[in-house]
C-alpha cells in the first residue's frame, strides 16, 4: 500500500474520481494533451485510485495527477525484490526504451521515480485492460478483429524496429487495449536495442521461433514469427506449437508442426505460414504484411 493520504477513500469522492477520469481518457489521447516531460516526479503529484492489477513485483493503480487532472496507470514496483531477483536492470532497459517510444498502438511511458522502497513507472492508462482477458472472454477473433489487431500490431513493430528495437516477448499477456479497443503494445522488458546481434534464450516458450529454439543468431525477424503465433491465437483461441511438455513444444516449433481447425480462411492460413517460416529471412516483411490478401476483410465493401 502506497501513502494513504493520497489513497481515495471515501465513496463519493471516488465516485466523482472514476466518472471523472472515465469522462477524460476517453478524450485524452497521447497526441492531443500529454503531461510534461519532467524528472522530479513523486508520490505527491499523485492521487491514487483503485488498483488495476497485480504483477510480479508489485501493483498498478490508476491515478490521477493533481495539477492537471491527467489520468495514468502508476506501477509501483518492490525495490527490494527487483534488486533480488537481478531484475533492476531489465527493468530500467525496459524505462529507457519505453519512455523514448511514440505510438499510438504502444504504451506511454511518462516517466518513472524512486523512493526508499519503491520504484514507481508513470504509464498511459489502458481503459480496456488486457487483450488475453478478452480473447479469453471471445474464446477466439473473427477474422475482422484480427485483421484490425494485426495491422495495429505490424505498425507498432514497425515503428520499433526503425528505432532499432526488437520487442521479442509478443504475446496476448503484454497487449492492453484502450478504450476504442485500440491495441496499446507494453511490457518492454524484453525487448532489446537490436545493435549487437544476441543469443539469449528468452520470451515465452510458445512463443519462441525456431532459430532462438537453436540458440542461434536471431534479429528483428523474431518479431515476425511472434506475430504469425499471435495471429494464430487470434483466430483458433490457443497457440499453435501446444503440447504437453517443453521439448515436445521444441519439437512442434522446430518442424513447424502447424495445424489449422476448419474455421481458419486459405488467406489467413497462408498469411500465417508466410510469418511462420523456419528462415527468418524468409518471414514476409512488415512493409509488405498490409498488402496481403487476408487484410481485404477490412476493406469498406466486405462490411
Ligand atoms: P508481469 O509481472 O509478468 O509483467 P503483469 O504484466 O500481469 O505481469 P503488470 O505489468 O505489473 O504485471 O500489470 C499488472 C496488471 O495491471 C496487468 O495485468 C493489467 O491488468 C493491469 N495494468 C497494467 N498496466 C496497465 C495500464 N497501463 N493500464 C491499465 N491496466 C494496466
Ligand atoms: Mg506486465
Amino acid at each position: 500500500m502506497i501513502h494513504s493520504h493520497s489513497y481515495i477513500h471515501s465513496n463519493d469522492k471516488e465516485n466523482a474520481f472514476y466518472q471523472d477520469a472515465y469522462s477524460k481518457t476517453k478524450k485524452q489521447t497521447y497526441q492531443e494533451e500529454d503531461i510534461q516531460p519532467r524528472n522530479d516526479w513523486t508520490i505527491n503529484d499523485f492521487e491514487i485510485g483503485k488498483p488495476l492489477g497485480c504483477g510480479k513485483f508489485g501493483k498498478v493503480y490508476m491515478a490521477r495527477e493533481r495539477r492537471t487532472k491527467f489520468i495514468v496507470a502508476l506501477k509501483v514496483l518492490d525495490k527490494k525484490q527487483l534488486i533480488k531477483e537481478k531484475m533492476l536492470n531489465q527493468l530500467l532497459r525496459e524505462v529507457e526504451i519505453q519512455t523514448n517510444l511514440r505510438h499510438k498502438h504502444i504504451l506511454r511511458m511518462y516517466g518513472h521515480f524512486f523512493d526508499d522502497r519503491k520504484v514507481y513507472l508513470i504509464l498511459e492508462y489502458a481503459g480496456r485492460g488486457e487483450m488475453y482477458k478478452l480473447l479469453i472472454e471471445k474464446k477466439r477473433f473473427t477474422e475482422k478483429t484480427t485483421a484490425f489487431f494485426m495491422a495495429s500490431m505490424a505498425n507498432a513493430l514497425l515503428y520499433c524496429h526503425s528505432k532499432n528495437v526488437i520487442h521479442r516477448d509478443i504475446k496476448p499477456e503484454n497487449l492492453l487495449l484502450g478504450y476504442t479497443h485500440d491495441i496499446k503494445i507494453s511490457d518492454f522488458g524484453w525487448s532489446v536495442h537490436a545493435s549487437s546481434r544476441r543469443t539469449t534464450l528468452c520470451g515465452t516458450l510458445d512463443y519462441l521461433p525456431p532459430e532462438m529454439v537453436q540458440k542461434t543468431h536471431y534479429d528483428n525477424t523474431v518479431d515476425l514469427w511472434c506475430l504469425g503465433v499471435l495471429m494464430y491465437e487470434f483466430l483458433v483461441g490457443q497457440p499453435p506449437f501446444m503440447a504437453d511438455d517443453k521439448q515436445a513444444t521444441f519439437r512442434r516449433i522446430t518442424n513447424i508442426d502447424i495445424h489449422f481447425p476448419d474455421h481458419v480462411s486459405e488467406n489467413a492460413k497462408d498469411l500465417i505460414k508466410r510469418l511462420l517460416t523456419k528462415r527468418p529471412q524468409d518471414r514476409i516483411p512488415l512493409s509488405e504484411l498490409s498488402k496481403h490478401p487476408f487484410f481485404h476483410c477490412l476493406d469498406k465493401k466486405n462490411q
